[in-house]
């Protein structure tokens, strides 16, 4: 089997004014062109929706891709507040985050929806980023590797393959909490998130497993090398340069 390219995809959340969001794409592309195209690793970064254009053409030259942070299912209409996958397009995103544990609690998101969301990203050309994980109550009942597998299940479109798309597990009580799920629970619902690509797909083995919920410089290594971990989806993390850089170094 051809070994995975690891992915490392900062998720930017609501923050970010012009100047500032503008400076700190800048500041990744300048160390990911330190390393002159030696790069063993794919590099993400969604902005908010405000910022895409000009990320895209802040980012034009450089090996990192663009991506939103989540879109409506339909093309256009009368849906206040929302961007289709085709904005996202036309904006200079090649990727898009859905089903994020944030519009799954926030906005009632229920994978269904993803699962449409995902689609249509998809008919754009866009590569989705799926987002999956338990919550801290479910875990606690010991039905983490369920919810998982069916959020899984429920969430990939027809037509998802290792190119188009890409999954990451974060356990809801990890995200933005400090807390990070163990290295052996990490490797148990990764495996299980393998098993279960494996059962829908036929480029199962190709397909990425990022990990996200708190990484940092700090934790970054031992989770990166676990078998079933192609990169990582980052958040508080990735507003600072020096610790996204830091955190895909271990990638590399
Ligand atoms: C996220 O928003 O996807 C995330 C993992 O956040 P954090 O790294 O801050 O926990």
């Amino acid at each position: 089997m051809e070994e995975r390219r690891p992915l490392i995809a900062g998720n930017w959340k609501m923050h970010g004014l012009h100047r500032e969001g503008v400076a700190l794409a800048a500041a990744v592309a300048e160390k990911a062109a330190s390393h002159h195209g030696h790069l063993h690793l794919d590099l993400l970064v969604c902005p908010p929706a405000t910022l895409l254009r000009e990320i895209s053409e802040t980012l034009a030259e450089s090996v990192i891709a663009v991506g939103g942070q989540d879109c409506h299912a339909l093309e256009s209409g009368a849906h206040t507040g929302d961007v289709s996958a085709a904005m996202l397009k036309d904006a200079g995103c090649s990727h898009v985050i859905v089903g994020h544990s944030e519009r799954r609690a926030d906005h009632g998101e229920n994978s269904d929806q993803v699962r449409a969301k995902a689609t249509a990203a998809h008919a754009c050309g866009l590569t989705v980023v799926i987002c999956i994980g338990e919550t801290r109550e479910q875990r606690d009942r010991g039905e983490a590797m369920d919810i998982v597998g069916s959020q899984l299940a429920g969430s990939l479109p027809d037509g998802a393959n290792a190119e188009n798309t890409v999954i990451a597990y974060e356990p809801v009580w990890a995200i933005g909490t400090g807390l990070v799920a163990t290295v052996a629970d990490v490797a148990e619902v990764h495996a299980g998130v393998r098993a279960g690509l494996a059962k829908a797909l036929s480029d199962s083995d190709a397909m990425r497993i990022l990990y996200g919920g708190s990484v940092k410089p700090g934790n970054a290594a031992e989770l990166m090398e676990l078998k079933d971990v192609d990169g990582a989806l980052v958040g508080g993390a990735s507003l600072k340069a020096e610790d996204f850089w830091a955190i895909a170094e271990t990638c590399l």
